[in-house]
């Protein structure tokens, strides 16, 4: 039967991880960390399913962590959502990029989208009938290139999608990009799509620029996060949208009939972890201390490290090593010499190569130096 999404295969953070366990190698590809989670949030969701909360949680989200969530946006970030209407519990921040695609875009709606991009969201634009328009980051700043941004967005825009910190770069958006953001879509009628999964992880002393701290922009922006970055708990799959409350009215339509509601028990656990900033406010300096002692190892490399600002991935330019495309340097290095590592290529859409790979160092000292063992060898 025909496709509807014909030239999508199987995400390349699972063919790595898969091919990382059949070679044993160290795995920096797919993003999630190798050391589990605060014993405190451990306790908090096994009590919530002994005292009882094991049944459908309210389709919006369980409503302490509706509030929870609210008030530390609040703290953060300057602007308050809604509990009840602003603030909507998903499967994960992939459930949540899906359904704002899928609530705003229309067959024939353009969505622009800045690559290098994370790969969940041009499928999802293809699944609502939409059209992606790709607009390259300017290299190697990885910056928005203000002017070609404002030459794509047509009658038809419908949607830009923006991401920072930045997968797979590193990079963040400043103030002043948001002003511009601002300025540039006054007077139209698009959305914006804000994907801020790893907020909690910008170093060097700068503040995460949120959308929500800027309320012309707020006003016509779904901003997305996810709780399994910032608590090491991937495997949770729990995340969140705030949008003004028209906006959330739409995305709880397909929320709705996508999963109706987030597992109940880690909604409560996670309710209780969020009103204690401590956790979140040390995740700074816990993710600088190994972006450091990763850069540290492999300055004695042939790897040229790329600046990491924010996210848990440092990016490397392999050009001294080998003219390899990315795809197969990174099957390379996982197989010969026992590290996984994500092609930046994947993040595009077109074919293209910079001889740039991504690893991850959400890793324990012990997994890092490991694999720093291998790659300075090369
Ligand atoms: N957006 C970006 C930029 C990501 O890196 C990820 C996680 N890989 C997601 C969304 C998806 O997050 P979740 O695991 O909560 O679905
Ligand atoms: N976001 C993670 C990454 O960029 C992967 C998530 C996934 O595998 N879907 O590596």
């Amino acid at each position: 039967f025909p496709s509807r999404l014909p030239n999508v295969g199987t995400t390349i953070f699972t063919v790595m991880s898969a091919l990382a366990a059949k070679t044993g190698a160290v795995n920096l590809g797919q993003g999630f960390p190798d050391f589990d989670c605060d014993a405190a949030l451990l306790d908090a969701v096994s009590k919530a399913m002994r005292d009882g909360h094991n049944q459908y949680a309210p389709m919006a989200g369980a409503q302490p962590l509706r509030h929870a969530i609210s008030k530390k946006i609040a703290a953060c970030y300057g602007r308050t959502y809604d509990p009840d209407t602003e603030i909507t519990v998903t499967a994960g921040a992939t459930e949540a990029l899906t359904n704002a695609i899928l609530c705003s875009v229309s067959p024939g709606d353009e969505v622009i989208v800045l690559e290098p991009c994370y790969d969940s969201y041009v499928p999802a634009i293809e699944l609502a009938g939409g059209t992606a328009v790709t607009v390259s980051l300017n290299v190697p700043e990885y910056s928005i290139p203000f002017d070609k941004l404002a030459a794509a967005i047509g009658p038809r825009t419908r949607l830009l999608i923006i991401n920072t910190p930045h997968n797979p770069t590193g990079r963040i958006l400043h103030g002043d990009d948001m002003r511009r953001l601002a300025e540039m879509l006054r007077g139209t009628d698009v959305l914006v799509l804000s994907d801020e999964v790893y907020e909690h992880m910008v170093f060097d002393g700068v503040a995460h620029e949120s959308v929500a701290r800027h309320p012309e922009l707020a006003a016509r922006s779904f901003v997305v996060s996810s709780f399994g970055k910032t608590y090491h708990t991937t495997g949770w799959k729990i995340g969140y949208v705030a949008a003004p409350a028209p906006l959330s009215a739409e995305l709880r339509k397909v929320h709705q009939f996508n999963t109706f509601s987030v597992n109940t028990p880690m909604q409560i656990g996670l309710a209780q972890h969020l009103g204690n900033p401590a956790p979140y406010r040390d995740l700074p300096a816990f993710y600088a201390r190994k972006r450091d002692h990763f850069r540290t190892g492999l300055a004695a490399s042939r790897f040229k490290l790329l600046p990491c600002e924010g996210t848990y991935f440092q990016c490397v330019d392999y050009s001294a090593i080998s003219s390899m495309p990315e795809a197969e340097f990174a099957q390379w290095l996982t197989t010969e010499h026992g590290v996984a590592a994500i092609p930046v290529s994947a993040f595009y859409r077109e074919p293209r190569d910079s001889g740039i790979v991504r690893f991850c160092f959400a890793k324990r000292e012990e997994t890092l130096d490991a694999a720093i063992a291998k790659l300075v060898r090369l």
